[in-house]
């Protein structure tokens, strides 16, 4: 489950993190997701809970932020929204679309008790 991979990488981001600010627990993890990132968040939620046992953020809570998806249509010249990848540009039809925000996934934030 590729999922299961994420939740570790968040993990090792949180816990070098939280090994830089020495005490603690790590109370919320705030990740930003965006809408065009293949990822299931169901099966992030289940693979953090997973992952996250034993370690600094054994009581965090996952705080997800999506980033919506957005792309430059070479016809329009401008930039638009699209809800998915292999969407056509809402403004005409289009499918030059170079995609310049919504795939990313990172750790936004932390808070630590
Ligand atoms: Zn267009």
């Amino acid at each position: 489950m590729h999922e299961m991979s994420l939740a570790e990488g968040v993990l090792g981001v949180v816990q070098d993190a939280a090994r830089a600010h020495h005490p603690c627990a790590v109370r919320t993890v705030r990740l930003e997701i965006g809408e065009l990132a293949a990822v299931e968040l169901d099966a992030l939620r289940f693979a953090f809970e997973v992952v996250k046992r034993g370690s600094v953020a054994e009581d965090a809570q996952l705080e997800i932020v999506r980033v919506p998806g957005s792309a430059w249509c070479m016809q329009c010249s401008r930039s638009v929204s699209i809800a998915g990848r292999g969407e056509p540009c809402p403004g005409c039809g289009g499918w030059q679309l170079q995609v310049t925000n919504g795939e990313q996934m990172r750790v936004k934030e932390l808070e630590l008790a």
